[in-house]
């Protein structure tokens, strides 16, 4: 009966996988094979979700509001073993108490920096709370997380040039997570990470953002995939045709959550994930 039922659900999301045109994700919350990166549609936000096959999880800034932990729960996501925050911006942290409320929550991870009294406070509860900078490593079982920015002495210029910036790999495949990292702090990641910067999958600094990637930031990324993670019709022009131009000179693979929604990459290979498809195969 359980196999019956199982087999029905696959169909399901093959059919829906059809009619959408895209690959549905995989119907248990834990990948089998490879990493899976998800790029969650959060609107004019950032929320991305590391699953590895050993089930562990990881999340990368929270969104905007309540929404981002709605979507781990269609995902079936019941705990986060470390959330890490890139930096005090209302689209990266909007969603830390829905996020701290649903789920229990093993570490986390920020800069220190910026953040005003009241989100402190709420983060200072969390007994897993860890002040992070350049240099700071965590090895789960096969996932190897870097963090290459801010350094010790962080940039005075700006919150987003004090994002938390991470490389993660695992296997042959690598993602970097720039935050709303702009010229500045690539600079300094220029300067002093240059040899790390290499990544298959790189998610577009700052939304898209003119500031955000510059040909310098794709010849020492030489992302094959480049993910935008911004709302549809949003008001910043986000991603700066600049930045679309850039991309296409590449001629590297953009998704983009505005135009697409959720995007999942399994290993370096991503795709779309049509939300109906999400909703359908957790059955929640
Ligand atoms: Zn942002």
């Amino acid at each position: 009966m359980l196999k019956h039922k199982t087999v029905l659900t696959f169909a399901l999301a093959l059919l829906l996988a059809g009619c959408a045109g895209v690959r549905p994700p995989s119907p248990d919350s834990r990948p089998t094979e490879n990493v899976s990166v998800t790029f969650l549609d959060v609107g004019q936000a950032d929320a991305t979700l590391i699953r590895t096959p050993e089930g562990e999880t990881v999340l990368i800034d929270t969104g905007q509001n309540g929404r981002t932990a709605a979507l781990l729960r269609k995902l079936g996501i019941r705990r986060i073993d470390l959330l890490i925050l890139t930096h005090a911006h209302a689209d990266h942290t909007g969603g830390v108490e829905s996020i701290l409320e649903s789920f229990p929550v093993n570490e986390i991870w920020y800069s220190g920096l910026d953040y005003k009294a009241k989100l402190r406070r709420l983060l200072e509860r969390n007994g897993g709370l860890q002040k992070v900078s350049a240099g700071f490593e965590k090895r789960f079982a096969k996932l190897i997380l870097t963090v290459l920015h801010p350094q010790a002495k962080p940039l005075r210029n700006s919150v987003n040039n004090r994002s938390v910036v991470v490389k993660a790999v695992y296997g042959s495949a690598s993602y970097l997570f720039p935050g709303d990292c702009e010229l500045e702090c690539w600079d300094q990641l220029f300067k002093f990470h240059r040899a790390e910067l290499r990544a298959d999958v790189l998610k577009a600094a700052h939304h898209g953002s003119g500031n955000g990637t510059s040909s310098g930031v794709l010849i020492n990324v030489r992302p094959a995939t480049i993910v935008v993670s911004c709302g549809r019709g949003n008001d910043y022009g986000h991603p700066h045709s600049i930045v679309l131009r850039l991309v296409d000179r590449l001629g590297a693979q953009l998704l983009r959550t505005d135009l697409q929604g959720t995007i999942e990459c399994a290993g370096a290979r991503c795709a779309p994930v049509a939300e109906a498809a999400l909703s359908e195969i957790s059955g929640r």
